[in-house]
């Protein structure tokens, strides 16, 4: 996808705090972090939102979420623990159209989120 903010930092033509890549998955620092820790994860193949994964991507959201979870044992966040978050389209937050899992931990989490 050519004007794709996630695609362009996934083949590192925008710099961003790469903290794991692999063939298919890349993680990296937010941004604007909302917690101590908020990582990004992302797929290399770009789909714009979690309403357009189709069967044959479960295999891929399942290696984003597995990346996820071992970065927050990197992180040392595993215990106490941490929230994964997707938001899909303006109702649900979503701002960057590529799918992404952001990690936030290092603070307790409220819940409802509000
Ligand atoms: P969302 O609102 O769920 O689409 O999340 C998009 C996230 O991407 C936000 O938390 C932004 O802070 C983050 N973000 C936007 N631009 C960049 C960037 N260039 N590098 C890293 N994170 C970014
Ligand atoms: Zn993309």
């Amino acid at each position: 996808m050519k004007d794709c903010l996630f695609c362009k930092i996934a083949k590192g033509e925008i710099p961003a705090k790469i903290l794991h890549q692999d063939d298919r998955i890349v993680a990296f620092d937010d941004i604007n972090p909302q917690a101590l820790y908020h990582k990004i994860i992302i797929p290399r193949k770009h789909i714009a939102t979690v309403n357009d994964l189709h069967a044959e991507d479960a295999d891929l959201v399942g290696q984003m979420v597995l990346s996820a979870a071992n970065l927050a044992k990197e992180l040392n966040i595993a215990e106490p623990g941490y929230r994964l978050v997707m938001n899909c389209n303006p109702g649900g937050g979503q701002t960057v159209y590529h799918i992404h899992i952001h990690l936030l931990g290092g603070r307790q989490m409220a819940w409802p989120p509000g």
